[in-house]
């Protein structure tokens, strides 16, 4: 039994506008579960309009909402249902906190939609407090609720959520970059699907646009071209390899010219042959470090190693240039894993490639989405 002040005390904890709490009970292994009202006594009716009182009948059923530190909550509603006096047809009362035939509250819709966009839908339902069905379900909601057009977007995020694991079930996610807020989210992820959306915006809103950034694994880069004229893809997993493969350059450059100085400074003959030697085996060795391994012939291939042997600097960058580029030419590289092994390549390149690794690091930053 919970007393009056105690339902007060709830009430405000609690805080949904517009409801009270008249009980509160815990049940080992479930949480709690707050029984709880409108404060209302009437409602509008849907056919005309009419405010009415006239109980019909009482609706009782469960949704879920925020949990209390670690006890998930069920709240116990009673959605009531009226009888109109004006025109006598029964109609249910609008509950502005919970959608209808949904079983958990907007707000925690919410706050989970921003959890699965900073993780992933199977590391939320993991989380005990919804299921993977019940993410599904917020996100398509969100996706209709969502679809107004934005206003002074500059900076468009493209991201993407995969939606049941190794089906290849995705939805693409829109986010303004500059506010962090949530654009809307599309049930789908290819181009197709994420173009009409982007039309509806026209062109106005498409033209104001001036970077975009894209998710890793995707090549929404032609969508961008043709929708966004002034649009500039400012982080995509191209322009990071482009990026590498010019930090691996400038260390080739910078490497061959200490040799070269090296000779220059040489006190003796028999130094500057050492050295001229050293020379020889980084010269013409540009084409070997920067095409994929795989696609170097046998004289590039030479070249890589001995280039290779004599720069053990050159050797690690190259090792992990190969390494990221698999990360992302690996087919079966899912979304999640995907993003771990970018994590550890960042770990081990944060020497080598000091500017790729900041552009992956400021991408990421827009993992944390707020709703
Ligand atoms: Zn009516």
């Amino acid at each position: 039994m919970t007393t009056k002040k105690g339902t007060k005390v709830l009430t405000e904890i609690l805080n949904i506008q517009g409801i009270k709490v008249i009980q509160m009970s815990q049940q080992p292994g479930i949480g709690i579960i707050l029984q709880v009202e409108s404060i209302e006594r009437e409602s509008h009716c849907h056919h005309c309009g009419t405010k009415s009182n006239r109980l019909h009948q009482n609706h009782r059923y469960v949704v879920k909402d925020l949990s209390w530190g670690e006890k998930p909550v069920f709240l116990e509603i009673n959605r009531r249902q009226f009888k109109c006096k004006k025109c006598g047809k029964p109609f249910s009362e609008k509950l502005d906190f919970v959608n209808n035939r949904r079983t958990y509250t907007k707000r925690l819709a919410d706050t989970i939609i921003k959890s699965v966009l900073s993780s992933d839908i199977h590391s939320v339902a993991k989380q005990g407090v919804v299921t993977t069905e019940e993410i599904e379900r917020m996100l398509s909601d969100a996706s209709r609720e969502l679809s107004s057009k934005p206003s002074g977007l500059k900076k468009l995020g493209i991201d993407e959520i995969a939606l049941i694991k190794g089906q290849g079930n995705y939805c693409a996610v829109l986010i303004d970059l500059s506010t962090s807020k949530l654009i809307t989210i599309v049930a789908g992820r290819t181009q197709a699907e994420i173009e009409p959306v982007l039309n509806s915006w026209g062109s106005e809103v498409l033209e104001q646009i001036e970077e975009v950034s894209i998710d890793l694994w995707t090549g929404y880069k032609t969508l961008v071209q043709k929708l966004m004229p002034n649009a500039q893809v400012v982080a995509d997993r191209f322009h990071v390899m482009v990026q590498v493969n010019q930090e691996l350059d400038t260390q080739r450059k910078r490497e061959k010219r200490q040799v070269i100085d090296l000779i220059k400074k040489s006190k003796s003959s028999k130094k500057a042959a050492e050295y001229k030697e050293i020379l020889e085996g980084i010269n013409d060795s540009k084409y070997s470090l920067l095409k994929n391994e795989e696609n170097l012939n046998e004289k590039q291939n030479i070249k890589l190693m001995e280039v290779k042997k004599m720069f053990p600097n050159l050797a690690k960058m190259h090792k992990l240039k190969e390494k990221f580029r698999q990360i992302f030419e690996n087919k079966k590289t899912n979304w999640l894993r995907g993003l771990l092994r970018i994590g550890i390549w960042h770990q081990r390149a944060k020497q080598y490639f000091p500017d790729s690794v900041k552009t992956i690091t400021n991408w990421h930053k827009g993992d944390n989405f707020l709703l």
